[in-house]
């Protein structure tokens, strides 16, 4: 099926994505006046089912982004779980996936604009990784500071946020690295342009807090909870930006980026230069988790799209 074939919800009908457009006067066009959540959805063929990996946490923090950003959102939490069930199921999707929910302020309007509010969820085919072929990364660290809680607060999913993750990425790219890692205002470690960061360093797993000008991660929050089941020693700290060139492994994570591991920063080669043992473990375990095929004892965690 070709992108525009693909049926998405957009203002409570189901279209082809071609068909469904925003005024260009709107503020979600003009100022990136949107929030939104990028989930994944995993196929289990043995349980034949799609499974949304954490939806409520995401659409839980689709609310926290509406409150902060100061729109309503016209659609209840069910009535959005609803939607992206109703649009899977109307492209057939068996298959993994992802999915987009936005928020958006519509119509004509300007930057304070708090309404009207509507909401798109759009499917994107998304094939599984080979675990056993994940290469590394080439990332730097960036000249531009990361987004801060008194400027524009990163814990908000807003489309507008990721000018400040653009301007990293092409910057990196320019400079012939694969990603950038961003430092927070004080100089700290902060995260990727897209994902959190980890790192192993004298065999503790390290993550910066929720207050280094970072998204609060679902996967950040999923893989220390795994860690720590492996009883595998784990730390919520502050992180310098040369501990990232001592580190024995260094990797982001999110949703969309799973666990990419970094195998260079600045040109310090990490560890071996290839995929870490913890992060090679923590990534199968993680797939495995998020495709409901080994359980947790967290039932929640895996939403099914088909057998609800
Ligand atoms: N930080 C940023 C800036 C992101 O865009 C993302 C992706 N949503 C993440 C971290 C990872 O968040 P999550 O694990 O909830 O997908």
């Amino acid at each position: 099926m070709s992108s525009q074939d693909r049926l998405i919800w957009f203002k409570g009908a189901l279209m082809p994505a071609a068909e469904a457009e925003v005024p260009v006067l709107s503020p979600t066009a003009q100022f990136g006046l949107n929030v939104f959540e990028g989930l994944r959805g995993y196929w289990n063929s043995a349980r034949q089912d799609v499974f949304l990996f954490r939806m409520d946490d995401h659409l839980a923090r689709l609310a926290a982004s509406c409150r902060l950003i100061g729109i309503q959102s016209p659609y209840t939490t069910d009535q959005i779980a609803k939607a992206m069930r109703e649009v899977l199921q109307a492209n057939t999707y068996r298959e993994d996936i992802a999915v987009r929910v936005t928020l958006f302020v519509d119509g004509e309007g300007t930057w304070s604009s708090i309404e009207p509010v509507d909401m798109f969820v759009a499917p994107i085919a998304k094939p599984r990784r080979d675990t056993a072929k994940t290469s590394g990364v080439r990332a730097c660290i960036s000249t531009w500071e990361r987004i801060d809680d008194r400027n524009i607060p990163p814990r908000i999913k807003a489309g507008a946020n990721y000018i400040n993750g653009r301007y990293a990425h092409l910057e990196a790219q320019a400079a012939g690295y694969d990603l950038p890692i961003l430092l927070d205002r004080s100089g700290k470690v902060s995260e990727g342009a897209g994902s959190c960061l980890m790192m192993v360093r004298d065999g503790v797993l390290v993550t910066p807090p929720v207050t280094a000008s970072i998204l609060e991660s679902i996967t950040r929050d999923t893989l220390l909870q795994l860690a720590a089941a492996m009883d595998f020693p784990i730390k919520t700290r502050v992180i310098d930006r040369t501990e990232l060139y001592l580190a024995s492994e260094v990797f982001l994570c999110g949703s969309a980026a799973e666990i990419t591991p970094v195998t260079s920063v600045d040109r310090y080669t990490i560890g071996s230069g290839k995929i870490g043992p913890l992060t090679q473990r923590l990534l199968e375990r993680y797939l495995a988790v998020a495709s409901g095929q080994e359980d947790v004892g967290e039932a929640a965690w895996c939403a099914p799209v088909w057998q609800v």
